[in-house]
């Protein structure tokens, strides 16, 4: 079933302790849909500027991600410049360009409308509410995410849009930040009384942490040797969630715990390389077999 995402598509300068690669693919809504595309049929609404290069748009192509909501305006692509610390988990973000981005106006188009799963990436509140509004049917399953920026600039259209959604993915230290809650519990179980039913907190490399009115689960990160880029991984992440979830059409708490676990493989991936690049080396089955480690991983006896 087909999966509606909007978010950022960006071109990015990744700094690590130990490299700088610039002019990267990046963007919210570019991890979101090419970890999605994995599991099902994605259609992006996005805007870009005239700079953005044609291969960026040919490798979304590839994988069969409907572009014909990507709109081209006058102006430059989003850019952002971020830096990681030595435990390549903190991040400063050295520069933001919000560009073209900045006056996004969403236009769902029409083959758009009927979509059944709908992601609001990481961008303005407004901006994620007004694709929710052009839809005439509610959408049988609706996530978003969000970052400290709104939390802290758009706190009310913020909070006015959680009630519209069934799912929040957030970071943890968003999660403290939007609910003044340290234990990340308190913090799950605040989101629900803001009226979302299902909070996923994201904890990096330490997995997630789902609150929910069905209740509460946690799934770990899938451990890797080396990280090579973090940047993406939540997005990521979501994608393959809501991916797992529209391909099944599943929406059942019991599916959402195979949803994130999917969720945790492709992040994994995303963050073995910079930008696509490990995602673009793999095909389903990889993740498929992944899946099957991680839940070797977590496979305890009763007694
Ligand atoms: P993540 O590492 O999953 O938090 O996502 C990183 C991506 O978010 C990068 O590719 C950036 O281009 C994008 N990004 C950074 N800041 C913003 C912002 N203010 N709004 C939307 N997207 C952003």
């Amino acid at each position: 079933m087909s999966l509606l995402v909007v978010g950022s598509i960006g071109i990015d300068t990744v700094e690590t302790p130990r490299t700088r690669k610039e002019n990267l693919l990046g963007g919210s809504a570019v991890y979101f849909s090419y970890a999605a595309a994995f599991y099902t049929q994605v259609r992006l609404v996005g805007v870009v500027g005239k700079d953005f290069p044609s291969v960026h748009r040919a490798l979304l192509e590839a994988r069969d991600i409907d572009l014909s909501g990507l709109e081209v305006a006058d102006g430059e692509t989003f850019r952002w410049v971020g830096r990681y610390r030595e435990n390549m988990i903190d991040r400063d973000t050295l520069e933001v360009d919000l560009n073209v981005f900045g006056n996004f106006d969403p236009k769902v188009p029409a083959e758009y409308k009927s979509s059944e799963f709908l992601f609001l990436a990481n961008g303005a509140p407004v901006v994620q509410r007004k694709v929710l509004d052009q839809l005439p049917k509610r959408p049988k399953f609706v996530a978003m995410d969000t970052m400290d920026l709104w939390i802290e600039t758009a706190r009310g259209d913020l909070t006015a849009l959680l009630r519209q959604v069934d799912a929040l993915v957030i970071n943890d230290s968003e999660a403290r930040l939007l609910t003044g809650q340290q234990e990340l519990l308190r913090a799950g179980l605040s989101i629900l009384d803001l009226g979302v039913p299902t909070a996923i907190v994201k904890k990096g490399e330490h997995g997630a942490l789902v609150v929910s009115r069905h209740g509460h689960f946690a799934v770990p990160g899938f451990p890797l040797e080396e990280v090579i880029d973090p940047t993406g991984a939540g997005d990521s992440f979501a994608g393959g969630i809501c991916g797992y979830i529209a391909s099944t059409g599943d929406t059942s708490p019991e599916n959402l715990r195979r949803a994130v676990a999917h969720g945790a493989v492709v992040a994994s991936y995303t963050v073995q390389d910079f930008s696509l690049e490990a995602l673009k080396r793999i095909t389903r089955s990889d993740l498929d077999a992944r899946y099957e480690m991680l839940l070797d991983l977590v496979r305890i006896p009763k007694s």
